[in-house]
């Protein structure tokens, strides 16, 4: 059934997917279509069930059909879609937004993570008047031109992941020239990679010395990690911060927000032009407003780190080395240590396709790469967990 939906798709849309790793080609094989999803299950169109560990790549926290959410957004649909003026939810959102984050005073609401970023790099050169910025190799900002290069080029200059000697090495040789850093500060998008010892304090300080503005990538880990994200959890003070994903509530929203001096530069109140048709839509600020509210309590947070340490605890294989942090892991088809994107890449891509479809003949679905990041919600029960701890364990 799925492969013919697929064929068909394949008709009208490049690839037969809007975004490439649905398509399974990283695990050689073709996408399950999915029909719904319930709690921390997901439903094909055979009507198979499966407990879901990509959760839409993040954003359901909450876990699938929340029913607070559907009910707010229910209500939210009757009063119309869209006006292109503003509504009182933005400002909800917004002020839920910058009293979570510490960073940030103001905020913006976009439609997408990339969006998020894009704005916030385009914000960033008109702040500092200078034009380059300093990636890290596999970090993800969404597709982003001049973030998604692999080797330095006119605008970009690439660092590694977890060694400030590169960062270091880039901005002397660029002196005056860097507009701004952006990293994820736990990288998610080469599979999960928590920063070492003081490596997030240290690109806090180089970046500041050189006038250089820091923008967290917090698209995954805002309201993930912690509910005031992964500044709140390292205690660091970004210049700038992207958010999306989990903020959306499951509808396309991103965010990007920080000091009010930078914001202050944004159109209609300063010269850097950024604007959206559908930005702060109402139905996607509901269910972003609904999804914040809940998750304002605290135990929410340390009952799903509770669960994924158990599940990340009990697998047992020396083929693998799994890295969790909060209700995130990857399993790294590895036996070394995976701290950055060299190491990750030295992982057994063939083993781990091979794990996937174990997964899927037992009805777990992960997502379909070594390199993407697994992501537990409040629905994911013990019986899920052990479920899966067992099938995981029967490779
Ligand atoms: C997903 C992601 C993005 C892009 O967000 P989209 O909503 O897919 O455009 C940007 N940055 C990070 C860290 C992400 O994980």
């Amino acid at each position: 059934m799925s492969l013919k939906n697929f064929i068909e798709a394949k008709k009208y849309i490049p690839g037969g997917v809007n975004s490439p790793i649905r398509a399974f080609k990283a695990v050689n094989s073709t996408p399950l279509f999915i029909k719904k999803g319930k709690g921390s299950k997901i439903y094909d169109e055979n009507n198979n069930e499966y407990i879901d560990y990509c959760m839409s790549y993040g954003p359901l926290i909450l876990g699938h059909s929340n029913q607070k959410i559907i009910k707010a957004v229910k209500k939210a649909l009757y009063n119309g879609t869209s006006f292109g003026a503003p509504t009182k939810n933005e400002t909800k959102l917004a002020r839920l937004v910058v009293n979570a984050l510490p960073s940030v005073d103001k905020v913006r609401l976009v439609n997408s993570g990339t969006e998020a970023v894009l704005s916030a790099i385009r914000l960033a050169r008109g702040f500092t008047k200078k034009n380059k910025l300093i990636k890290f190799n596999g970090c993800y900002h969404g597709h982003v031109d001049d973030l998604l290069v692999k080797k330095d080029s006119t605008n970009t200059l690439i660092a590694e992941f977890n060694n400030i000697e590169s960062v270091k090495k880039i901005i002397n040789k660029n002196k005056n020239r860097i507009a701004a850093l952006i990293i994820e500060p736990i990288a998610g998008n080469m599979g999960i990679i928590p920063p070492e010892g003081n490596f997030l304090e240290e690109i806090r300080e180089i970046t500041k010395n050189n006038n250089i503005l820091l923008i967290f990538d917090e698209v995954i880990t805002g309201f993930r990690v912690s509910y005031g994200g992964a500044q709140k959890l390292y205690n660091i003070k970004p210049d700038l911060t992207t958010l999306g994903k989990i903020i959306g509530g499951g509808f396309p929203v991103g965010a990007f927000g920080g000091k009010k001096e930078i914001m202050a530069l944004l159109a209609p109140d300063g010269p850097i032009y950024q604007a959206g048709t559908l930005s702060g839509n109402p139905i996607a600020t509901t269910a972003g407003i609904e999804t914040l509210n809940i998750l304002k309590n605290k135990s929410i947070y340390k009952k799903l780190e509770k669960n994924t340490a158990f599940l990340a605890d009990n697998i047992k294989s020396n083929k693998i080395k799994i890295n969790q942090i909060a209700s995130m892991f990857t399993i790294f088809f590895n036996k070394n240590k995976i701290k950055d994107y060299k190491t990750a890449k030295q992982s057994n891509t063939k083993l781990f396709a091979r794990f996937h479809s174990h997964l899927l003949k037992n009805k777990i679905y992960f997502p379909p790469s070594q390199f993407e990041a697994c992501f537990l919600s409040i629905e994911h029960s013990k019986e899920d967990i052990n479920t899966s701890i067992k099938v995981i364990n029967s490779l």
